[in-house]
């Protein structure tokens, strides 16, 4: 019986050591496992999960017929075969308008690899060749029904976090996306704050407006760009402020900073040189989840390991990664190196 109860208790420790808190940092897959595979596809999807991914992140743009879809351009050239495909459907300017299609049309694409509209040139050369597979636009609803039904076989509870794109561009097509993708998300359940949905935008607008006008639960994210980007009509700049955040902090629960916001390079000794930024968010109570940690793309002189380690040190809550399976590694590597000495007290019991 001693003995079983010990082997009991190493299997509670190491249990307990494998299991997420609350308080680990979480890491979201950017347009799915999209270093892997074409992003927004189910394949790309299905991957991150596998690769144990928390959060799976959909772009959201609408079709014509008002179905929200994961997407990340207004436009349909650098991920599809649009012009092949609907030679004449061009507007003026020459682009291809997502919101110009129906659901119907769309599922017609050949979704690929993410191009340069202009040059034809792989965006990331060494990803997924842009010539190969046969993929399809995915609907908020199918990544949902993908997600669940995971969860359902697995026993794991991965969660959604979608970006509600050019929500003024919608508007003045005349959609309420918000509304859209509201009842999207409530047909399959998610309501609560502890449902596994966070809403995140560039726009400050469609996030005050769920949390005033819809009244949701759901943790919201507000996204930070900077200001030379020039889109969407927000002063950025003013949104870093500590009086910046304090104003996020009345309709938001985080914010969605670049790593550069963070970490700036480094110092006259070679040491990281840190803004104040994680620290000031988290002075008013928001959650900070930057963006985007790619293996292929990254500043000079550090790798993917190294730069996420720093920014967990400083203090981060999640990470928008394009490759969820190494980001997953360095989470569960630190929760190891935390927890061991319970796992040690357990497997030393006679
Ligand atoms: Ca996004």
């Amino acid at each position: 019986m001693k003995i079983l109860a010990a082997v009991f208790l190493i299997w509670l420790a190491a249990g307990a050591a494998a299991e997420p808190s609350a308080d680990d940092p979480i890491v979201i897959a950017h347009r799915g496992a999209s270093g892997y595979l074409p992003e927004h596809t189910l394949v790309a999807y299905a991957m991150a999960y596998a690769q144990g991914a928390d959060y799976l992140e959909p772009d959201l743009v609408l079709s014509a017929d008002g179905h929200a879809v994961a997407l990340h351009d207004l436009t349909l050239e650098a991920v599809s075969d649009v012009r092949d495909r609907f030679p004449d459907r061009a507007r003026d300017d020459g682009q291809f308008y997502v919101v110009d299609f129906t659901l119907a049309e769309l599922r017609q694409l050949r979704i690929h690899e993410r191009i340069e509209a202009a040059t034809g040139e792989q965006r990331y050369p060494s990803r997924f060749s842009a010539d190969l597979g046969h993929f399809q636009v995915v609907t908020l609803a199918e990544l949902i029904e993908l997600t669940q039904g995971l969860n359902a076989v697995t026993g794991r509870n991965v969660g959604i976090y979608p970006e509600l794109k050019f929500n003024a561009f919608h508007e003045a097509a005349g959609h309420d996306f918000v509304a859209i993708v509201m009842e999207v998300l409530d047909r399959y359940g998610y309501e609560s704050a502890d449902a596994r949905c966070i809403i995140q935008s560039f726009e400050p607008a469609p996030l005050m407006r769920l949390r005033e006008e819809f009244a949701t639960e759901l943790p919201l994210v507000q996204l930070l760009g900077e200001n030379a980007w020039g889109m969407n009509d927000v002063d950025y700049d003013a949104m870093y402020t500590p009086e910046g955040l304090a104003a996020i902090a009345g309709y938001a629960d985080g914010i969605g900073p670049p790593i550069a916001r963070i970490l700036t390079g480094v110092d006259e000794d070679g040491r990281p040189a840190v803004t104040s930024l994680v620290k000031d968010a988290k002075a008013v109570g928001l959650d900070v989840h930057p963006y985007t940690l790619r293996a292929d793309s990254l500043p000079e002189g550090v790798d993917f390991e190294t730069l996420l380690g720093l920014l967990l040190q400083i203090g981060i809550d999640g990470i928008f990664t394009d490759h969820p399976d190494r980001a997953v590694a360095v989470v569960q590597r630190l929760q190891s190196e935390r927890e061991p000495a319970s796992a040690q007290k357990a497997s030393a019991s006679p």
